[in-house]
């Protein structure tokens, strides 16, 4: 049986399912997560199956200094998905939290915790990686 997750942005106008998700995702404290997301950190997780189903036109991407490209709903400004440097839409990572319902992701990291906000406490049951995951504490 394949599941569908669907998700969508604050007006609705941009919605998308997918069928499935990498396994992990981490909680990212960059500077760049912060700003994009308006919040204290940002989570992403990889996606299986993605189609827009619709808005597809109201999605703005914004390439940021280091290459990296964030999109966002143009009508209501959520933020949508990061992908690396030259990746196509296809290879989009979503903010985990425009899913609608439930679905199943672990978040097993915190990462670039260097950066978090000093009003923003860490989750004590989570390693945590100062820069990314190759980089323990
Ligand atoms: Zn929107
Ligand atoms: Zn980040």
């Amino acid at each position: 049986m394949n599941f569908i997750y669907k998700g969508s942005c604050l007006c609705h106008r941009v919605t998308f399912s997918v069928n499935g998700f990498s396994e992990k995702a981490a909680n990212c404290y960059c500077t760049m997560c912060q700003k994009f997301h308006g919040a204290a950190f940002g989570t992403l997780v990889g996606v299986k199956g993605l189609v827009w189903n619709s808005g597809y036109d109201l999605l703005k991407h914004y390439k940021a200094h280091n290459g990296t490209i964030r999109t966002f709903c143009k009508e209501c400004g959520s933020s949508l998905g990061f992908r690396v440097k030259n990746a196509p839409i296809e290879e989009i990572e979503l903010a985990i939290a425009t899913f609608n319902d439930a679905i199943p992701v672990k978040i097993d990291a915190q990462i670039y915790t260097r950066y978090r906000s000093n009003w923003c406490h860490l989750q004590s049951d989570l390693p945590v990686f100062k820069e990314g995951r190759t980089a323990p504490l």
